[in-house]
Formats: structure tokens, C-alpha cells, sequence
């Protein structure tokens, strides 16, 4: 049995009637459904590139449509009688796909026409097209030729019709493609703009396309994936892109027109705050680090050891540069933490003697974290931050005792 596929001949069909042939129960996923076999249907099933169409048979709603050979299978969420039953497509959804796969044809051909790159496969997504284009990284002037030469054979409303022929036929016409299949081949024919055999369903003239919008090209392999919309997804991207623009206008404080300018310029004023900050932490830990040294006096074995935890007022690169600063003074060891996020610092000048991996290493065995360095400075982060303080404690204790 061979169900007659009126798409073919009339791809705006959104109401049918119909034999129902065979209901047989199947999952859907994993939730019940039958898989209904008519003798003619509207309903597109999942085929060459073009997403399935959605619709009811009778009271039943079809949640999936799909070829078997020479069959159709609608897949629908209860059963349906045997005999007679009324058929409707969910045209919204067919017409979006009508709009975007004839802008796939259509844009398909500029980009071969007119620079010489084929597609070597394409994509109906749900929310994105995209076609793989063979050749040379396609330039931003051919993205945009491109879809502006596609956007003025829609603007000419040009007609689009379903063609009957042969292979042979079909290359004697200047068909690209090659065609594995024999016998009598349909192709869509956009006047004077393209022929391509294709089983899908298409609008009957350009101008329903309504627009083609290119977005990105990003490598794919050794191709070059072109992402477009049609149509009312066209201009919902643009929309969206849009209002996009309009709050990063807002969140700088400028035009929309001004955007890459301004973000530039704010980039650029972080960056040289960022060095400000940075030179200002620098000099304020050498201070600090003279008072501490005044302040502290020798142990007993001669060495100075500078132990302490720190809270959120400090950063984190001040707690480097306060470390190398104290670590620059002789029989110096500066065990630094901070309880907000776990960092620790031990530093210490070559004449102190000590092994400031060693230590770290110590304090990480009682305390979980990671870290390491060199003998005389070794940084690490502890997996609890609330135990920076006891860390310091211990690894003062250690650095005294030994
Ligand atoms: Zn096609």
C-alpha cells in the first residue's frame, strides 16, 4: 500500500479527508500512542531536511509523522477508528517550515550563482536554519551579497512550481545535485533563480518567504555553517536582536548606535583602573609591610615570623605583594590566609631556612585543599575557607617549634 502524498501537488492543503487503513498501538517515547496508516494525507513527515508537520486526525492529535517506505505513519496520542476520518494541519507550524525551506533553496543558490559556493547540506532547526557551505571562508561581503540578492528575488515575488522529470531531464536543465533515485523525480523550480529536486513543501511564490536574515558563519569541519531565518522568525531575530541592542544601549548609557564605541571605551577604563588598583595595593602592602616589620619582634631562635588571617577588606593581590614585601627582610617567614575564600600565603627570605612548600604541605594534610611553590614561597587555597584562620595557627606553630 502507497499513501498518496498530497503535499505534492498542493503544498497549501491544510484540510483532508481520508481512509484510515491500519491503527496500531505504539510508543511515543514512553508514552502510548498507535501509529495510524491513511490511503492519502497532508501531513509531512519527517523527510530531506524538513521537520515533521503537526495536525489531528479525527479527535486524535498527531504528535509525530514519519515515512515507512512508501507508507506515511502518523503517530497520534489514541486510536482511531477504521474507515473514514477528516484530517487538518497545524498550519502555522507548515507554513514557517514552507517559509524556510524555500529561503533555503533560494539562498542556497545565491551563495553557488554568485560566489561559487555549494551547499553541501542544510538544516531545518526549531529555532535556526543552517546550510554548509563548501570552499574558502565566506567573507562578510558574501554573507551579505548573498542575502541581499536572495532578499530581491523576494522582492520580485518571482513564482515557485513543482517540476516531473527525469534525472537525466533534470541535468539537461542544469540541475546540480546528483540524484541517486530513478524513475519520475520531483524538483522545486524558482523562475529564473533555481531547480532543485527536493520532496518538500514549498510556498508558491518568493515574496511569502517574506525576508531572509543571515546571522553567523562558523566553521563546521572543513565547511562553513551559515545560520539564517525567514520569514516571521526573520523578523522576530531581529526584533529580538534589537531589543538586545537597546538594553546594552541602555545598561552603558548611550544611543544604540554608539555601543561597540562605548563598551570599547568602558573596557578600556576598567583596564586602566585595574592597574591603578593594582599599583595602589602594591604600595600600600610595602607600608604596611615596613609598620608590621617595626612592630615585630625576633623569636627566640632570631627569626620573625609574621602570621595572620585576613577578612574580605583585603584582596586577594595585595595578600601576594604583603607577602613578597615581608619576605624581602632577612630571618623573615610571613604566613598569610584569607577566610574568604581560603588562599594562603607562606613567604619567607632564603636566610630563614625554612621549607615553605614543606610547610604548606603540612597545613594541607590536617586542613583539605591544594597547593604548592618553591622553598621560599608556595601559595594554596583550602576547600573550607572558614578554617584560613587555624591553618595560619598551625603553620605558625610548626615554623616555631622546628
Ligand atoms: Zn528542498
Amino acid at each position: 500500500m502507497t499513501t498518496r502524498r498530497l503535499y505534492y501537488d498542493d503544498s497549501y492543503q491544510r484540510e483532508f479527508s481520508a481512509q484510515v487503513l491500519s491503527c496500531e498501538p505504539e510508543l511515543h517515547g514512553s508514552t502510548p500512542a498507535w501509529g495510524v496508516v491513511l490511503d492519502c494525507t497532508a501531513l509531512y513527515p519527517t523527510s530531506g531536511g524538513q521537520p515533521h508537520d503537526l495536525g489531528k486526525l479525527g479527535d486524535a492529535n498527531v504528535l509525530d509523522v514519519r515515512d515507512e517506505g512508501e507508507d506515511v505513519v502518523h503517530v497520534v496520542d489514541r486510536q482511531v477508528p477504521l474507515g473514514a476520518v477528516a484530517g487538518c494541519v497545524d498550519w502555522a507550524r507548515r507554513f514557517d517550515h514552507m517559509q524556510q525551506h524555500t529561503g533555503q533553496h533560494l539562498l542556497s543558490a545565491m551563495f553557488q550563482e554568485r560566489y561559487g559556493r555549494p551547499t553541501v547540506s542544510f538544516h531545518l532547526g526549531s529555532d535556526l536554519c543552517t546550510i554548509d557551505l563548501r570552499g574558502p571562508e565566506p567573507t562578510e561581503e558574501i554573507l551579505e551579497g548573498a542575502e541581499r540578492a536572495a532578499n530581491q528575488v523576494i522582492s520580485e515575488d518571482r513564482p515557485i512550481m513543482a517540476r516531473y522529470g527525469t534525472a537525466e531531464e533534470f541535468a539537461g536543465l542544469g540541475v546540480r545535485k546528483e540524484v541517486q533515485r530513478s524513475g519520475i523525480l520531483r524538483a522545486i523550480e524558482i523562475e529564473g533563480a533555481d531547480l532543485q529536486p527536493c520532496g518538500g513543501t514549498h510556498v508558491k511564490s518568493t515574496g511569502q518567504i517574506g525576508i531572509i536574515l543571515v546571522r553567523r558563519c562558523t566553521k563546521m569541519r572543513q565547511d562553513w555553517r551559515v545560520e539564517f531565518v525567514c520569514g516571521r522568525r526573520a523578523s522576530r531575530a531581529a526584533r529580538h536582536g534589537f531589543q538586545l541592542l537597546h538594553r546594552a544601549a541602555e545598561a552603558l548609557g548611550c544611543a544604540p548606535d554608539d555601543v561597540p564605541g562605548s563598551a570599547q571605551r568602558t573596557i578600556s577604563e576598567r583596564d586602566q583602573h585595574f592597574k591603578n588598583v593594582q599599583a595602589l595595593l602594591r604600595r600600600l602592602a610595602e607600608t604596611d609591610a615596613v609598620a608590621v616589620l617595626n612592630a615585630a619582634k625576633p623569636e627566640a631562635n632570631g627569626l620573625r615570623v609574621i602570621a595572620r588571617a585576613f577578612d574580605e577588606e583585603s584582596q586577594a593581590e595585595y595578600l601576594s605583594h604583603f607577602a613578597t614585601q615581608l619576605a624581602k627582610s632577612e630571618k623573615t617567614v610571613a604566613l598569610l590566609g584569607r577566610f574568604t575564600c581560603g588562599h594562603l600565603i607562606f613567604a619567607q627570605h632564603p636566610s630563614a631556612g625554612k621549607d615553605m612548600n614543606a610547610l604548606l604541605k603540612q597545613v594541607l594534610a590536617q586542613f583539605d585543599g591544594k597547593g604548592g611553590g618553591t622553598r621560599d614561597f608556595a601559595r594554596g587555597k583550602l576547600n573550607d575557607a572558614a578554617h584560613a584562620e587555624k591553618a595560619v595557627a598551625l603553620a605558625e606553630r610548626l615554623v616555631s617549634a622546628g
